[in-house]
């Protein structure tokens, strides 16, 4: 494993706690330094070890480090480029852990100095859960990063990274920028965007209770209110920077909702019953691929345990 001697994590929030956890679990003895928003998490990553040293700007954070990763919400990505670009130290390679990549790329690229690598990735792991003491060191476990190298990137930096990233406990892809995205839409954004719908529906649904949505939830609502519990933050930046990936799999999607409806409205049960049978397989091949347990507990036995 090549590796790196010092690491900067822009942004201290679930993501830059799971690296750093990742990273110690694994034995890399990489100083890590970084830096956040505000003072106060600043100082809670300080406490609770997240970093060997924290700085009040990204400039400085990043002077002298070998990797820098931008852990901030996407939209903050450019801004923060600007700002390190003349600190990088030469050699440097930066990636970012952002769940949009066309648009991380074109907001970072033009401030990075011709002396450094820049390497998007995107380490397809995450929980609703946000800040410097959200994060875990097996978040990464067995959970796939896609990086998506860019023409001009030097295959041995390439190489580097994906090795820092294996070593964090993932398995690396390596994809096309724009594919990325759409990739991202179908499994992650598009979903969390129906989710987000779903719970709006039941909270804006004066004939149904808000007592009743909350205690009989477990009859599936409650699976969606977790994935909508997410950082609003983050979620309205991916929505903002992944625009044209999303409304293609929200057209697809409103299309399959309008025939399920009329299959209802007909009575169309083959059509209904071919359709979920479906769905199920593709529910087990997540299971055999090892991206979820198939514990009928939805959540519950972990919760009392
Ligand atoms: P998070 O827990 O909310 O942490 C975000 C961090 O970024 C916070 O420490 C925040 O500082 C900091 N920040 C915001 N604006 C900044 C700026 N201008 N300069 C420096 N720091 C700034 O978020 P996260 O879940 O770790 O997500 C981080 C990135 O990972 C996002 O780009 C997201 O798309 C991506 N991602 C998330 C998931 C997921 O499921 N959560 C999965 C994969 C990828 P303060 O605390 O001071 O506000």
């Amino acid at each position: 494993m090549s590796q790196y001697n010092h690491v900067a994590l822009i942004g201290l929030g679930l993501l830059a706690s799971s690296i750093s956890l990742a990273m110690r679990r694994a034995g890399m003895q990489a100083q890590i330094t970084g830096t956040a928003r505000s003072q106060t998490t600043r100082d809670t990553a300080l406490k609770i070890g997240l970093v060997d040293a924290v700085f009040d700007s990204a400039a400085e954070a990043v002077k002298g480090a070998d990797l820098v990763i931008l852990c901030a919400p996407v939209g903050a990505m450019g801004m923060i480029a600007e700002e390190i670009g003349p600190y990088l130290a030469k050699g440097a390679t930066i990636t970012d852990v952002g769940s949009v990549k066309r648009a991380v790329v074109e907001a970072v690229q033009p401030h990075m100095p011709d002396n450094v690598h820049f390497i998007p990735s995107h380490p397809m792991a995450g929980t609703e859960k946000s800040g410097p003491e959200a994060g875990f060191a097996a978040l990464f476990d067995n959970r796939w990063c896609l990086m998506t190298p860019l023409p001009e990137n030097d295959h041995t930096a390439v190489q580097r990274l994906s090795g820092f990233w294996t070593a964090l406990g993932a398995n690396v892809e390596m994809m096309e920028v724009d594919h990325h995205d759409l990739v991202a839409s179908v499994i992650s954004h598009a979903p969390h965007l129906i989710a987000y719908t779903m719970v709006g529906v039941a909270d804006g649904m004066n004939r149904v209770a808000k007592t009743e949505v909350v205690n009989y939830s477990a009859a599936g609502f409650r699976d969606f209110t977790r994935i909508a519990a997410s950082d609003p933050t983050m979620w309205r930046d991916v929505f903002l920077n992944n625009r044209d990936a999303t409304l293609e799999v929200l057209g697809r999607f409103t299309e399959e909702l309008f025939a399920l409806q009329r299959a209802i409205r007909t009575g169309d049960g083959d059509f209904l019953f071919d359709y979920f049978t479906r769905t199920r397989d593709i529910r087990r091949s997540i299971i055999d691929a090892g991206q979820d347990t198939d514990a009928p507990d939805f959540g519950r036995i972990k919760e009392e345990n």
